[in-house]
């Protein structure tokens, strides 16, 4: 029998170079939260389908892999890590003092129309901040983005951001319950205004030209946001959430996270976000790298106690390809790169001079060879991106020494095998 080798449509297999670059930048992404204090949550794969049932919204829960286990229960494929991780607080965490501060990398499944950045099976590293409405919470996760993007050296992306709350109080003050809310704010998401409007149309309070004033909203200098709203009369919950958005975004182009586009018009997927909004975008891709935003009732709905929580998921192939397309890759690197080949039988000696270069943070790809195939060898590890050859042979080995070849510059000579990491560092 003839196997398909190709995988399930909408997934992918993950090969070299990509799964290496992957692993870097998730592996960035945990340097950076463990430095702000956060601690790793590793959440089940499979979740009851109640979990995300409430508050997915319409999107998610469309696109979800909801199936019965075995013993009947209706059970999903995570969409995404958040609920998941708010299910652990209430179980687990509730008796930690506040804010807890955690992180997760995961898969998470999403039955999407596949397309380039868009899968089935992707990968999301995340942070969630549980128990802090204050300022410096909301600003907390924006100074970890600016440190891990520094980290990448991508310097190229935007802060799309808004408070999903002034809509959300303009519907409230309107008489539009909150799930009504949530498919109106699924429209806005799309950019469906006319289906929007069309659901407002039932609301006899609703105000269109007031929306129509407020979703038009759109600057980049925080110090702008003021004046373009003092005109609208807002409910004073929106005017009170248009002043908080001026402060954190004032307080984040203080501490030089200077590429924010502030936008009213702007909502998100998810439905449990009740504060501020937020996705990362780069020119190159017109699809989000990230997002996230403030969930102050979740803890709440899934019958926690009231707990004003944010966070956020990065998209980690979205990352990649996001730096792909700046031509960032290269600079990414995995550490510097060995082939040490060896042309003797002797694996005491090969182990001996492979633990010196990978204790001194080399990694170090052995290969035996013949001499009639040593050409092939180093042309492989040229092709590959290695940028030193170590060779060893009778001779070497006689004098505990070894053959160094840099690939770039041509350089070779003959080198003690305790001053190898100098000299690979020097020539
Ligand atoms: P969301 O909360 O739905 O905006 O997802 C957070 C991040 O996960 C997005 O900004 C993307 O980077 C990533 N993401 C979401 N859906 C997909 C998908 N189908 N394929 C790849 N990445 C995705």
């Amino acid at each position: 029998m003839k196997f398909k080798v190709e995988p399930v449509r909408g997934f992918r297999d993950i090969l070299p170079p990509e799964s290496e670059f992957l692993r870097i930048i998730v592996e960035k992404f945990v340097g950076v939260v463990k430095s702000y204090g956060y601690s790793e949550l590793i959440p089940p794969t499979v979740e009851l389908f109640e979990l995300f049932a409430a508050k997915s919204g319409p999107e998610i829960s469309r696109s979800m892999y909801v199936f019965r286990d075995k013993a009947g229960r209706e059970v999903c494929l995570r969409p995404e890590l958040t609920a998941s991780v708010v299910r652990i607080y209430i179980k687990s965490l509730l008796a930690e003092s506040k804010p807890v501060k955690l992180f997760y990398v995961g898969n998470a499944f999403r039955y999407e129309e596949p397309q380039l950045g868009r899968y089935r099976e992707f990968f999301q590293m995340g942070v969630e901040l549980i128990g802090d409405s204050s300022v410096y919470s909301d600003l907390e996760l924006f100074l970890i983005l600016r440190d891990y993007y520094k980290s990448l050296d991508l310097n190229n992306y935007s802060i799309k951001i808004s408070d999903v709350g002034i809509l959300r109080s303009l519907f409230t003050t309107w008489g539009v319950g909150e799930d009504v809310q949530d498919i109106l704010l699924h429209y806005m998401d799309k950019k469906l205004y006319d289906e929007a409007i069309k659901t407002l149309n039932n609301y006899g309070r609703a105000d269109i030209e007031l929306l129509n004033e407020i979703t038009k909203v759109r600057c980049e200098n925080p110090s702008e946001l003021p004046e373009l709203t003092k005109s609208l009369s807002l409910p004073d919950e929106a005017s009170r959430r248009i002043m908080r958005l001026y402060e954190v975004t004032s307080l984040m182009s203080s501490l030089g996270i200077n590429n924010i586009i502030i936008d009213l018009s702007f909502a998100r997927g998810l439905a449990y976000y009740t504060g501020l909004i937020f996705e990362v975008v780069v020119p190159n891709l017109n699809i989000s790298i990230g997002g996230g935003g403030r969930y102050d009732n979740l803890v709440e709905l899934y019958g926690g106690p009231p707990t004003p929580s944010t966070g956020f998921a990065l998209g980690v192939e979205r990352t990649y390809l996001a730096l792909k397309g700046l031509g960032l890759t290269d600079r990414l690197g995995s550490g510097d790169k060995v082939m040490l080949i060896s042309l003797i039988d002797n694996y005491a000696y090969v182990d001996r001079v492979a633990s010196t270069l990978r204790s001194a943070g080399y990694v170090t790809n052995v290969r035996f060879t013949s001499k009639g195939k040593l050409g092939d060898i180093v042309g492989l590890a040229s092709k590959k991106g290695y940028k030193h050859v170590v060779l060893i042979g009778e001779k070497e080995f006689k004098h505990s020494k070894a053959t160094v070849k840099n690939l770039i510059t041509k350089w070779q000579g003959e080198v003690d095998i305790l001053k190898l990491p100098q000299c690979l560092r020097d020539c």
